[in-house]
């Protein structure tokens, strides 16, 4: 099985991480491993996942069956949000179910900041990554004030902040702070999870007909261009297809604009001050 040629991002820990690869958020358990096998046919290498989708081990059984060297697939998963007192047996846990002996890159999934346990999440975390059972070590949805205090209590900076981004909510004051201090941007929701009209935009269509690409492959080789890694979910093979084929070509500065000017602070899941 052949590797797609994707581009590598380095990280504040110098370690690589492929900037794309297959989410696989709602991806219902008796379909994960069929979906999982597909992605790693048509090469792609990096796969997101997390205690909290329920998949781990379907996700794992495709990484077995494969039969690539372990060393060649990016996996991620995610510390859920009642286990932040847990985080060394929440691993575990999820290490158990992946049948893997270490992640690549494991988030503090919500800051929770109702609980006030994310700073310890982070220690623990850090810890986990001493011990080798995760090489790199990251969180998710933290705003401003959440990655200030972990950066605070340890001198540590995520290597990834893994965010709700895409044209419509773009978080410019975050990205720019972690930009600043070497933090990586993984967007979740790339394509706004399907739930706004961004592929129907007639202007979007417009850019994508002028390069022989969809509507989604512009929206994905935008956050391409700005650095931002990205695992854009789909079910269907056709579409990890469609969304790996970002790169052979480019969107001109004036194109680029087009979507950059859609930001309209929209999210369109929680907001993480609210949990
Ligand atoms: P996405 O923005 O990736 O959107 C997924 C939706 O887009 C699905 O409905 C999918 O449908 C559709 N889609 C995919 N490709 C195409 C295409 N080429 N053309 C048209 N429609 C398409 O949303 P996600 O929420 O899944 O985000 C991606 C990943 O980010 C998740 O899977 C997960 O790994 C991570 N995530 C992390 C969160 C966090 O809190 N850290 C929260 C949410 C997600 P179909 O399947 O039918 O193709």
């Amino acid at each position: 099985m052949n590797a797609l040629n994707i581009p590598t991002i380095t990280l504040n820990d110098e370690t690589e991480i492929p900037q794309l690869g297959l989410g696989v958020f709602k991806v219902d358990p008796g379909e994960t491993e069929r979906i999982v096998s597909d992605a790693l046919e048509v090469g792609y290498r990096h796969i997101d996942t997390a205690a909290i989708y329920g998949n781990e081990a379907e996700v794992g059984a495709a990484i077995a069956k494969s039969g690539i060297p372990r060393e060649e697939i990016y996996v991620t998963t995610k510390l859920w949000n009642d286990r932040q007192g847990d985080a060394k047996a929440a691993l575990s846990e999820s290490l158990d179910k992946l049948g893997l002996d270490r992640v690549d890159l494991y988030l503090v999934h919500w800051p929770v900041p109702s609980q006030d346990t994310f700073v310890s999440a982070w220690e623990q975390v850090l810890d986990l990554r001493e011990a080798g059972l995760t090489t790199t070590a990251g969180v998710s949805n933290h705003e401003l004030e959440h990655l200030e205090r972990i950066i605070e209590a340890t001198g540590e900076f995520p290597a990834v902040n893994q965010i709700e981004l895409h044209p419509e909510h773009q978080r410019q004051e975050l990205t720019a702070f972690c930009r600043a201090n070497g933090i990586a941007i993984e967007a979740w929701g790339p394509l706004a999870q399907g739930k706004s009209d961004l592929l129907t935009l007639p202007q979007i269509q417009e850019i994508g007909a002028a390069h022989d690409k969809s509507a989604a492959q512009v929206v994905l080789r935008w956050h391409i261009e700005n650095g931002t890694i990205v695992f854009p979910k789909t079910t269907r093979r056709e579409r990890m297809e469609e969304n790996a084929a970002l790169f052979d070509f480019e969107l001109s500065e004036t194109e680029h604009a087009v979507l950059t000017a859609l930001e309209a602070g929209r999210n369109y899941s929680t907001n993480p001050r609210d949990m």
